[in-house]
């Protein structure tokens, strides 16, 4: 059984957290004199600190309530808050199961803690033997699951994410930004059963807004209060917010996106086979493809030639191109250019 307790750093335990105007005076009024604004003008407000309606839309689409949900400036500044309120800079480790998602060691080195890099196994799933060693280091607080992993594409098993959170007593980090795009259930629904367990999603894949910024944590009641406790008070602005509820007004249409992303990753994937540059294609759970071909970076230079642009992730998966899913238009153009690769 986790104890927070003694997993959150002891001046986050002790801070006293910046209390807002919006803090302070929650109600509706007529005249509001007290946040220092401009009285002219349509964006002139403060927005609301605590996200409240945004909150209660999540909270119906993704049926859980409210108090387990928390909105940031996009993932990756929850992530950054994950390291911040669990681990002491210089002596704290996270551990993540390479190759994943670029930000985890990014935010990892901001705060100066120390990454261990368990490798996934030859079919991208967890080495669970390799990890075991190092579920009872001390030292080690979170522990990142992408699922599906960015670059590879995959789920994890389900199992083996349940093994790790009953057996690690520091905090579990289920990142399930591409979980929309393949029909496994969510980790959210598993919120009450591990309160080491913290579920990450995110408005910029699926739901379409990555100019947004919006990204939500799923978590118990108490690792929620951390995350608004050290959270800077306005962390996302009234324009985005509106942006995201307006989304969820019109879910036929995300779905309706979701489901075409799907059947184009399907296409795309069948016309990539046909190739002769293509060596394999990794299975995706997620809305891009992981790609073996036969020289990465000649190709993805011959592609960028042609105005067509992917993510050449050689240094991270040998010859591996990543490849979103677009448009009809937009694959069908990026398969026209690489049939007439020859490398
Ligand atoms: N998690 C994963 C696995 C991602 O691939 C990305 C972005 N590519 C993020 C999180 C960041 O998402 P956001 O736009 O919400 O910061």
């Amino acid at each position: 059984m986790t104890d927070l307790n003694k997993l959150v750093r002891e001046n986050v335990k002790a801070l006293v957290p910046y209390s807002c105007a919006r803090d302070e005076f929650r109600g509706k009024a007529g005249i509001f004199l007290d946040a220092n604004e401009n009285p002219y003008g349509k964006l002139n407000r403060y927005p609301d600190p605590h996200q409240s309606e945004l909150k209660s839309a999540v909270s119906k689409l993704r049926g859980i309530a409210e108090a387990n949900i928390f909105i940031g400036n996009g993932s990756d500044e929850i992530i950054d808050l994950c390291y911040r309120i669990f681990c002491n800079p210089g002596t704290d480790k996270a551990l993540i199961f390479s190759p994943s998602y670029g930000m985890y060691e990014v935010a990892a080195a901001i705060n100066d803690v120390k990454i261990i890099r368990v490798p996934l196994n030859v079919n991208f799933q967890i080495d669970m033997e390799a990890l075991l060693p190092f579920l009872n280091n001390e030292s080690l607080k979170l522990i990142f699951i992408c699922s599906p992993n960015n670059p590879t594409g995959n789920c994890m098993k389900k199992a083996d994410i349940k093994s790790i959170l009953s057996q690690f007593e520091g905090i579990v980090i289920v990142d399930e930004a591409y979980n929309d795009f393949n029909d496994h259930t969510s980790f959210i629904h598993m919120i009450g059963k591990y309160s080491n367990l913290i579920v990450i999603q995110t408005f910029s894949k699926a739901l379409g807004l990555a100019a947004a910024r919006i990204g939500m944590a799923f978590a118990d009641e108490a690792i929620i209060g951390f995350l608004n406790k050290i959270k800077p008070p306005y962390n996302v602005s009234v324009l985005n917010q509106r942006a995201a509820l307006k989304r969820l007004n019109s879910i036929s249409e995300t779905e309706d996106q979701i489901k075409r992303i799907r059947k184009e990753r399907d296409r795309l994937s069948f016309d990539l086979q046909q190739l002769g540059i293509v060596i394999k294609i990794y299975p995706s759970d997620s809305n891009f493809l992981l790609v073996k071909v036969t020289d990465a970076t000649s190709i993805y230079n011959e592609l960028v030639d042609n105005r067509v642009i992917v993510r050449n992730r050689t240094t991270i998966v040998d010859n591996c191109l990543r490849i979103t899913v677009g448009t009809r238009y937009e694959n069908s153009r990026l398969v026209k250019v690489l049939k007439n690769i020859t490398i």
